[in-house]
């Protein structure tokens, strides 16, 4: 079995939307049954201090705890990883998503299109000739015929699907999560392996009272 991993997580530290004290995420996630986590504020990436810092005072010191970001183009939201915080806060708003996606790959990062068939905040055809690196497909929200949509939509552009949580509230972080075949012990490994598609969606609960839909 590899390892869950939930990459689309926002906390109230950096993302005004959300209602999850970071404090209290890491024992939310091995409640839930993850192996590691990936905070991807809008706009914002953690730094490796701040990371470090809520990793020491959560009582499991091995748990993996990451960050990426997740841009607003002007049409569809991209999850940005393997990028510094400081290459991430210069990403000003308002850019096109090809042209941040080829910033992303410019820069040496990967590019994940989140929530691609929400309604009102998704992509339009062109996603279908971006090249994102892979394709959030199931999350809280996301409703069950936009992720269905989102599965086909993964098909037609032959992009990978992953599962993530999206969670703004604590009891969503886990929900979904995707799998990772190899080990996983730092961005440059989730970088490594979100470019050589070792992943698939979470699809199992993985052990009593964990709430991954299955
Ligand atoms: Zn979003
Ligand atoms: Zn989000």
């Amino acid at each position: 079995m590899g390892l869950y991993i939930d990459i689309h997580v926002h906390t109230r530290r950096h993302s005004q939307c959300s209602h999850i004290d970071p404090e209290r995420l890491i024992r939310q996630a091995v409640r839930a049954g993850l192996d590691g986590l990936v905070i991807t504020e809008h706009q914002y990436q953690w730094s490796t201090d701040e990371l470090a810092a809520l990793a020491a005072k959560s009582h499991d010191p091995h748990f993996l705890l990451l960050a990426g970001f997740e841009y607003s183009t002007i049409q569809g939201d991209l999850l940005v990883y393997g990028l510094t915080t400081m290459q991430a806060a210069q990403f000003q708003s308002g850019m096109q998503p090809e042209d941040a996606v080829a910033r992303v790959h410019r820069l040496g990062g990967v590019c994940v299109a989140a929530h691609p068939t929400r309604a009102g905040m998704g992509f339009d055809e062109r996603i279908l000739s971006m090249p994102v690196d892979a394709i959030e497909v199931q999350s809280v929200n996301l409703k069950e015929h936009e992720q269905r949509l989102a599965s086909q939509l993964a098909q037609n552009a032959t992009l990978r699907p992953i599962a993530a949580s999206d969670a703004h509230q604590l009891v969503d972080v886990g929900r979904y999560a995707t799998e990772f075949d190899t080990p996983i012990q730092s961005m440059t490994d989730l970088h490594d392996a979100l470019l050589r598609g070792t992943f698939h969606p979470a699809r199992a609960v993985r052990k009593p009272g964990a709430v991954l839909y299955p």
